[in-house]
């Protein structure tokens, strides 16, 4: 039995500007001879991962890691219900996390825009920052007020890769990553570490593709995410699990396609 986790956009969906070779569907007949449990990590909310799953014709996942890692939902019949101990687990680590306090003491900041409510969750809060000068000191007010107020947060920053030069702020609780989602529920549904693959392709997929699971880069991946997890798994000392994919001369590699060959590569499927 395998733990196959995987991001969704431009790791598995071909929706990035590289060349597709349409390898969804061989990926999960190939799968089918494989035991595994399925689940998707991803920066998506849970209609759109299921407008993903509708849209692209991929199965339904056991578990759905969602908006980044401060949700959890898992299979029920043909459905994704919450999973419940995320939640319990998130509030147990971080006994100061208020959403509300959050808003309400960044709320007079006016560099600051919230994002509409569906982009946000007890655990998320989103605001566009329109003015990217103002990137440095608004990232400081807010470590600034999340520290006055003793709230352990990570603060993502990134560029709206739909609209033209919109900066992105997540503040979420120090533990509810991605990473940390997968990591709780790999020790929860009993996996071993040697057991777990993670493939992905982006900046929020470099901490899970980091902590020596089987790990699988696709080809399409900018090349400073391979260097990057390439260097973190050399420092863990775990460099034999890691595959990036580069493209057979029957495969090019991308999405899809990556994940295939390394699941080729470490002797769960073959070509
Ligand atoms: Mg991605």
């Amino acid at each position: 039995m395998i733990f196959l986790v995987t991001d969704l956009d431009r790791t598995l969906l071909p929706n990035g500007p590289y060349a597709d070779d349409k390898s969804i569907p061989e990926l999960f007949k190939k799968l089918e001879t494989v035991p595994h449990i399925l689940c998707y990590a991803t920066g998506r909310n849970l209609p759109m991962a299921q407008e993903a799953v509708r849209m692209w014709h991929i199965p339904l996942p056991d578990f759905l890691v969602a908006e980044v890692g401060t949700s959890l939902y898992r299979k029920s019949g043909n459905d994704l219900v919450t999973d419940t101990r995320w939640r319990e687990y998130i509030l147990s680590t971080q006994k100061n996390w208020s959403g509300e306090h959050i808003r309400s003491s960044l709320g007079t900041y006016d560099a600051l825009t919230l994002q509409e409510e569906e982009k946000q969750n007890e655990f998320k809060i989103s605001y566009y920052l329109s003015d990217h000068t103002k990137k440095d000191a608004t990232l400081e007010i807010i470590h600034h007020t999340l520290a006055q107020e003793s709230i352990t947060a990570q603060v993502l920053w990134s560029i709206d890769p739909l609209a033209d030069n919109v900066g992105l702020i997540d503040i979420i609780p120090a533990t509810a990553t991605k990473a940390g989602a997968v990591e709780f529920l790999r020790t929860k549904e009993g996996f071993e570490k040697e057991q777990t693959f993670y493939c992905g392709d982006s900046g929020n997929d470099i901490l899970p593709l980091s902590r020596c699971y089987k790990s699988i880069v696709v080809k399409n991946a900018p090349e400073e995410v391979k260097e990057e997890v390439s260097k973190r798994v050399s420092d863990a000392k775990c460099t034999d699990n890691l595959y990036i994919a580069t493209g057979t001369p029957t495969k090019n590699g991308n999405y899809a396609s990556g994940i295939i060959e390394g699941l080729v590569h470490f002797g769960i499927i073959t070509l």
